[in-house]
This record gives C-alpha cells, structure tokens and sequence, in this order.
C-alpha cells in the first residue's frame, strides 16, 4: 500500500524522447544495477523510453532486469504503406511492454487529436503493450481556468473503451511544465489528479480506480517526492532528467521508504 493508501503499483517512466544513441546503454545498464542491488526491494515499477533505435539492443542486454522498456509513439496499423512509422507490433517484437501515446510533443509536431491517440492506444492493446496516455493543458488554457475541461475531454476522447489497469496508465503532463522546470503547485496536481480519478471511475468503474495516473513535467531529484506524494499521483513521466542514471534513479528513490 504506498503514500495514498490504495492498492496501486507505481509506475516512474524515463522519456529519453529523440536523445541517445548505442552509447547510452551504460545509463540503462546503471538503472538495472541499481534495481538489482540497492533498489531490490523498490515498490515502484521502472521504465525507460529510449528511441525505437536502441530498443531490441537495450533489451538483449537488459535481458530480463527489472527495467522495463517502452516505445514513444506506435501507428495505429499493425503493417503496411507508412513510410517511416513504427507499429505496436514492432515495438513488442523489439522488447517493449508499453509505448507512450499522445504525448504533447506528439500533439504539437504532428497535429496528432485525441482521436488519433485512441487509435494508438488501441494499436498499443491490440499488441499486447500498455498504453501510456498522455494528456495535459497549455498555459493558456490554465489561465482561462478551463485546465479540468481540457483534460477530462481529451480523457474521454483518447481513451479506448475497453482500458483496463492492466493496459493503460494515464500520464497528467501540463504541456507548459514540459521541459520548462515549472511545475503546477501540489494543491493543482492534486485537483487535476482527483478529477482524472472522477473520470476514470465514471467511465471504466473498478479498473478505473485501479488505474495507474502519473505526473509528468519538470520532475526532478529536488521535487520528486513532494510530487509523488500527492494524492491519486501513482508515478511520474520523466523527460530531461531521465537522461542521466544518477538524477534518474534519485526521483525513483521517492519509493524508496513509501
Ligand atoms: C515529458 O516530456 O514527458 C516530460 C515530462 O519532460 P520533462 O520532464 O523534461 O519536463
């Protein structure tokens, strides 16, 4: 049972997005060893998103570590004429068990809607990955005061019907705390969190309350565990500081003693 009292496993993912090349595999190879060693006994699962280039190599060397690894963006088809997309298939062939879907990076650059991000997160499922949904507002639409608006519609609209706990973590990540070093006060975290947990329940029932939601943006080894602390917070998403073991494994040590 961790800080918020429920039954949920949580979940610290490393989004290395377009960084890294085979060299960076000495990172991944530290996170293992640290999961293997003082680490063992870590409540929390961790993950690492490099780029689709490094997944078969970082899973033949991780071999069956605790490290998990997962892809950044999947296309909806299985196969076919998509000239230089990855789909969820390849991704699990290569070694993945989750890929990151709708990730606002994705929404921006590529014009991706949440309907797109469904079809992935359906893809993600069709293959046997966990599907990890990101969703967030802008700075502008916080501003308005339309945050809960924003994030529970685009809940709505980008989830598959049939997410369960097992399929699908639901990642929070306020796209003006992305790679910013701001982040939304506790209190704000806690009120977006609750209302995603509202959501989830109303629209799945039990697998909603069961359903992992991370935080993600600006997450660091000074403000992790505040962060993780939160109540219906089960995990982070980590861009920038998921780079370098060190600061890496130091938000992963907020599980340490929960
Ligand atoms: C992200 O891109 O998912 C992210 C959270 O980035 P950062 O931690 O660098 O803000």
């Amino acid at each position: 049972m961790g800080k918020t009292g429920r039954e949920i496993r949580p979940l610290v993912a490393g989004n290395w997005k377009m960084n890294g090349l085979k060299a960076s595999l000495g990172e991944a190879m530290a996170v293992r060893d640290a999961l293997q060693g003082p680490l063992a006994s870590l409540p929390a699962e961790v993950m690492i998103a490099p780029p689709a280039t490094l997944i078969a190599g970082f899973a033949a060397e991780l071999g069956s570590s605790p490290v998990l690894l997962a892809g950044q963006d999947c296309h909806p088809k299985p196969s076919g004429a998509h000239t230089g997309d990855i789909a969820a298939e390849m991704l699990k062939d290569a070694g993945a068990s989750a890929v990151i879907v709708g990730h606002s990076e994705r929404r921006t650059d590529h014009g991706e809607t949440s309907a797109d991000v469904r079809a992935k997160a359906e893809a993600a499922h069709r293959a046997g990955l966990v599907a990890i949904v990101c969703i967030g507002e802008t700075h502008a639409e916080r501003l308005a005061g339309s945050t809960l608006a924003v994030v529970c519609g685009q809940l709505e609209e980008s989830m598959p019907e049939l997410s369960t706990a097992a399929n699908t973590v639901v990642a929070y990540e306020p796209v003006w705390a992305i790679g910013t070093g701001l982040t939304p006060s506790p209190d704000d975290v806690k009120d977006v969190h609750g209302a995603i947990r509202a959501r989830l329940v109303a629209q799945l029932g039990v697998e909603g309350e069961a359903m992992r939601i991370l935080y993600g943006g600006s997450v660091k080894p000074d403000n992790a565990a505040t962060l993780m602390a939160v109540e219906n917070v089960d995990g982070a998403l980590v861009g920038g500081a998921s780079l370098k073991a060190s600061d890496f494994l130091a938000i992963v040590r907020a599980y340490e003693n929960v």
